[in-house]
């Protein structure tokens, strides 16, 4: 008996191809006649193959597998199968907000699962293994504290195509905050979702009336694990797993070594791998109807690490919102005031609803595809001096961001990122100009860093780093100014008009 992973099984005699289907499967052995030639035989599978995944929409559960492709999104699953019409679709790029739906996903700081506002069109369907989701069907509509009786009261719906978006953005950040909600919550949150007949004046002014504005992010809790009492690390994950699908392999790894182990067995074929799916919306060629084979990376327990002592850890499954909550949370300690800066541009990438599916290394992957994307994280991250932890071939590599863009990422993935303190005297700054302050691509960003001894005019103690995004695609840092800069004091007039 041949030793082989699960993934499309080659016939010994003729090549074929054929895909295992569970039934297939007994003790994890492939038993089957060859379609092609007529030969019998035999394959040991090593991950375990579902025929189905689990996503419980409005409270009733539903099984789906290989009756749907691996590019179905959630949204046309909803929709197609009459289960969610309210859910509605428009752009199909994440930019109008109309496929709102809330999600329950996994949450790293508390370890426990949260309520997130995401656009169900670019959520990929297999995605949602275990996912709990609601709808606008499943919202309470009648009640006072009704949000969509809310929304009526302010008259915040005209034509009411935007409003099952509208209603499901607030209820997912009222549910993610236990009600408690400020009116800035609620205006941040409002860029997810585009309505073009209200001008939107009555649509925040019913969701404000939800804001008790609480002065602050409640506490960091602590989860205690129901198996065993002990504070919960997170490690409990399941099995990694994967789906045949009518058109690819859904791979479904929950460690590092096994991702490493499945991208390995798919090298060379046409793969790739999915975290938010988001990507999808602003480069088409992402489309997972594109792929074969498509890796999901959300269960993947350890790229959620976050580790602040003594260096600072996080990981590349972390979602923008939940890289903003955290930097947010250490911004007020000593050396780590530039997190500030961070959440500054954070809060100004994509939309809320974006940023809760969306990860900083799926952004950061789409710079390094297309070095003409204006990616903002990018270049805050490159202005901070941030490094990056890289599994490449099975090995370990820490790259500072300044290389990443010439490193070869053919079958790596990004693990992690560190952060470093930073002595008082360097100030960082980082810039976006784009047409709207929400939901808008920047036409330029820039990122400084400067060492400066202010007893000195100003000094410039060490090279800085001046970098811009959105000018070109292979300008990055504006190296002849930083170089010119050692030594000169910025208060000094001559040093602006010298060359
Ligand atoms: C409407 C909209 C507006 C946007 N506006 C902005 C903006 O203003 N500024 C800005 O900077 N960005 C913007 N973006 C981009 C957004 O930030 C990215 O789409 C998002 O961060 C990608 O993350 P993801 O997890 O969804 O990646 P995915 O879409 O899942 O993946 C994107 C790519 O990264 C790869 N990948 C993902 N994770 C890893 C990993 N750990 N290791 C290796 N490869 C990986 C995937 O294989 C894929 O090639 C916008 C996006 C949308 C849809």
């Amino acid at each position: 008996m041949e030793e082989k992973k699960a993934n499309s099984l080659s016939c010994p005699v003729c090549s074929a191809l054929h895909i295992p289907q569970k039934q297939n499967l007994k003790n994890g052995i492939f038993m089957g006649t060859c379609q092609s030639c007529g030969h019998f035989f035999k394959f040991r599978c090593s991950n375990s193959v579902e025929s189905s995944i689990t996503i419980t929409v409005n409270g009733k559960s539903y099984s789906v597998g290989s009756e749907y492709s691996g590019s179905t999104t959630l949204n046309s699953f909803l929709r197609d199968s009459r289960i969610s019409t309210g859910t509605k679709y428009m752009c199909k790029e994440g930019g109008c907000g109309t496929c709102l739906v809330q999600a329950k996903l996994y949450e790293p700081i508390t370890m426990e699962k949260q309520s997130y506002a995401v656009n169900s069109c670019l959520v990929p369907l297999f995605s949602c293994d275990g996912w709990e989701v609601t709808t606008i069907e499943g919202v309470d509509s009648t009640s006072v504290q009704a949000v969509p009786k809310r929304l009526a009261q302010y008259n915040g719906s005209q034509c009411g195509f935007c409003s099952p978006g509208q209603v499901m953005n607030i209820h997912a950040l009222l549910d993610y905050h236990g009600g408690a909600v400020t009116k800035q919550m609620v205006e941040d949150a409002s860029d997810s979702v585009i309505c073009r007949c209200t001008g939107f004046r009555p649509i925040l002014d019913a969701m404000k009336s939800f804001a008790e504005d609480v002065p602050d992010i409640e506490d960091v809790h602590t989860k205690r694990c129901d198996r065993t009492g002990q504070t919960c690390t997170g490690s409990c994950h399941k099995q990694s797993s994967q789906l045949a699908l009518k058109d690819a392999q859904w791979f479904k790894p929950s460690t590092v070594p096994d991702l490493i182990k499945m991208i390995k067995d798919n090298k060379g074929k046409n793969y790739r791998l999915v975290f938010g799916n988001t990507g999808f919306g602003v480069y088409k060629e992402l489309d997972p109807k594109n792929f074969d084979v498509l890796i999901d990376l959300r269960g993947v327990t350890e790229l959620y690490g976050i580790d602040f002592d003594p260096t600072i850890v996080l990981g590349s499954g972390l979602s923008l919102s939940q890289l903003y909550d955290v930097l947010y949370r250490g911004s007020n300690e000593p050396q780590f005031g530039y997190f500030k800066e961070m959440c500054k541009i954070i809060s100004k990438v994509a939309t809320s609803s974006v940023r809760n599916l969306g990860t900083w290394a799926g952004n950061l992957m789409l710079k390094h595809k297309h070095p003409e994307f204006q990616s903002d994280i990018y270049t805050m991250l490159e202005a901070v001096r941030a490094q990056l932890n890289i599994v490449l071939n099975g090995e370990t590599r820490v790259i500072p961001v300044s290389e990443f863009l010439s490193q070869d990422m053919t079958d790596s993935v990004i693990v992690a990122m560190f952060l470093n303190a930073v002595p008082d005297s360097h100030h960082i700054r980082v810039y976006k100009v784009n047409k709207r302050t929400q939901s808008a691509h920047s036409d330029v960003n820039a990122g400084m860093n400067f060492d400066i001894d202010v007893t000195q005019n100003f000094r410039v103690k060490s090279q800085p780093t001046i970098v811009f995004g959105g000018i070109s695609k292979s300008f990055v840092h504006a190296t002849k100014t930083e170089e010119y800069l050692v030594g000169k004091a910025l208060g000094d007039q001559n040093t602006l008009i010298g060359k």
